[in-house]
């Protein structure tokens, strides 16, 4: 996505550019404009460090302008700290989680996260359907996987149990 954007700024020729580069703007001056690329972050920060940078202004008036939003960064990773990036290939087909990968560990602290966030979820609620006298229940470490799990949401919702909650 690219918006041209009719600058207020008189000694620019060329107009400006910006476009949603990951997490951030990327504001683009034109030929003769040194540097000629910024990128602006959601914090207003610009990557030529100068905290009255143009380019900032320049978002701000594509915003106002109902220019596209960059989407919101992801919180560091859960298991070391370190910066993720979006990685739709590990999207929740069902959860609709975003996938991402750490900067540090990759593909892998993601899916020890997901992994201890399942386990913690299984241990504190064990039972997907609960026993009833003359019914064992099912519990979830009996299931594996999620298509094994879609019958059982199936007969829990008929019987008006929510496993997710
Ligand atoms: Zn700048
Ligand atoms: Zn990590």
């Amino acid at each position: 996505m690219e918006t041209i954007l009719t600058t207020t700024m008189p000694d620019l020729v060329s107009p400006i550019r910006i476009s949603i580069q990951g997490c951030e703007y990327l504001v683009d001056f034109g030929q003769g404009v040194n540097p000629r690329f910024h990128r602006v972050n959601k914090e207003k920060h610009c990557s030529c460090n100068t905290p009255s940078c143009p380019a900032i202004d320049a978002v701000r008036e594509y915003l106002l302008d109902g220019g596209q939003r960059a989407p919101d960064p992801l919180p560091p990773c859960p298991i070391c700290g370190a910066k993720v990036s979006r990685d739709p290939k590990w999207d929740g087909k069902y959860t609709h989680e975003l996938g991402w990968r750490c900067s540090q560990g990759g593909v892998a602290h993601f899916l020890q996260q997901k992994m201890e966030r399942i386990r913690k979820n299984w241990q504190e609620h064990p039972f997907l359907i609960p026993p009833t006298p003359g019914y064992p229940g099912v519990r979830r470490d009996e299931i594996l996987t999620y298509e094994d799990l879609l019958p059982v949401y199936r007969k829990a919702a008929a019987e008006g149990y929510d496993p997710a909650a």
